[in-house]
């Protein structure tokens, strides 16, 4: 260990989205990969040779970037009160704030409200690992509370008690995520209701980053909740993962904070080209949601028939599915066993949290994971 690390980093394990425990087994080089919930379609042709244009005639590549995004900013505010049909604007660029992919905000927010042992965050588990992962490379430390194990709500007597009793330090934000990964459901009335019960002194964080496919938004709200963020994405429906841009809807004096702390050029400017050029063709990229819900829908359907699963609903680009619980055998090294056996013929999904999170892929890779999950099980005495 090298001597000037602080202590508290030993601990950690660099984030790998795809761990490889199997580099001895035979894996497909053409996998269907159906663990990280992207897209499945790169760009329209016409898109990308319009970034491409933009990057040959339009992009000085020796000059710093926009820092200040305002064009981006722009676009972004006309996108959120159309896809919310609000009647009238609620929203300026003062209300944006944009990041190196969500991530950057979710650490941006952590520095604002809890470095220096401000605060601690509160996460119901299972939820998206990054808020832990990000506040803990911090110091920041993370309360985590369960959620119903059938339905995955969060107890909100926990949650409440959580609150009140957390000291030294107290708890300054709360992560949710609407609809929640890797369980797929959206806030309940009574979660919402909770929401909007917290004090100002803390922190709501809504990551919506599943919005273009749950088509449920709290923007409406932000207005009367200075105390609320929403975080959205351009990873997910926008078909941008690789381009690294996030965003986040708040009010004024909290975005003004997330501009001090971000670094000063934090997106590229073929990024920020990129996310202007999906924005202007979102027509044309949100054509696909449709289908992908009715292939949702396919999916559970089919799955839920097999009496070896436990099948979730979802408002999001993925479905979440358990084995079902048997008492003479390993849960745990059955669901291992499925996850391997998928990959080795050709289906990466996620294994996390006693289950499968499946990203609802092209049509094609969706009848090849049923026909391969179908096939295992079958193979298979769980
Ligand atoms: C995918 C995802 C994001 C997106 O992160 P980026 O850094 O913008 O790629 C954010 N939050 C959740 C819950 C996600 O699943």
């Amino acid at each position: 260990m090298l001597p000037f690390i602080r202590s508290d980093l030993t601990q950690f394990t660099a984030y790998k989205p795809h761990p490889s425990s199997d580099t001895a087994a035979a894996v497909p080089t053409e996998l269907d990969r159906v663990d990280t919930n992207e897209s499945p379609y790169d760009l329209p042709p016409q898109l990308k040779e319009k970034l491409a244009w933009t990057y040959q005639e339009l992009i000085e590549s020796n000059r710093y970037p926009d820092g200040g995004h305002e064009k981006l900013k722009q676009a972004i505010v006309e996108y959120v009160h159309e896809s919310a049909s609000l009647s009238h604007p609620l929203f300026t660029i003062e209300n944006i704030s944009v990041g190196n992919g969500s991530d950057e905000l979710i650490r941006s927010l952590l520095i604002a409200t809890c470095l220096g042992r401000e605060g601690s965050i509160l996460v119901a588990q299972p939820t998206f690992s990054m808020y832990a992962i990000l506040a803990q490379t911090l110091g920041i430390s993370v309360v985590t509370i369960n959620r119903d194990k059938s339905n995955f709500a969060i107890d909100l007597k926990v949650a409440q008690t959580a609150i009140e009793n957390t000291q030294n330090p107290p708890i300054r934000a709360v992560f949710v995520v609407h609809p929640n990964s890797p369980t797929a459901n959206p806030l309940t009335s009574a979660e919402l209701a909770w929401l909007r019960s917290l004090p100002e002194h803390i922190l709501v964080v809504i990551d919506e980053a599943y919005f273009e496919f749950s088509q449920t938004t709290l923007v409406g709200e932000l207005l009367q909740h200075p105390n609320w963020v929403i975080l959205r994405t351009f990873s997910k429906a926008f078909r941008l993962a690789g381009m690294r841009v996030g965003y986040c809807i708040a009010h004024p004096e909290l975005i003004a904070i997330l501009e001090k702390v971000r670094l000063p050029y934090n997106l590229p400017s073929f990024s920020i080209a990129a996310a202007l050029i999906a924005l202007e063709g979102r027509q044309l990229l949100l054509e696909s949601i449709p289908q992908t819900l009715a292939q949702r829908a396919k999916l559970i359907e089919t799955l839920s028939q097999n009496p070896a699963l436990q099948v979730w609903d979802s408002a999001a680009n993925f479905i979440f599915v358990r084995l079902q619980a048997n008492s003479c055998d390993s849960q745990d090294a059955n669901l291992k066993n499925l996850h391997q056996k998928l990959k080795e013929n050709g289906t990466l999904v996620r294994e996390i949290n006693g289950g499968l999170r499946i990203t609802v892929g092209t049509p094609e890779e969706n009848t090849r994971t049923l026909q391969r999950i179908q096939a295992t099980l079958a193979n298979s005495h769980f």
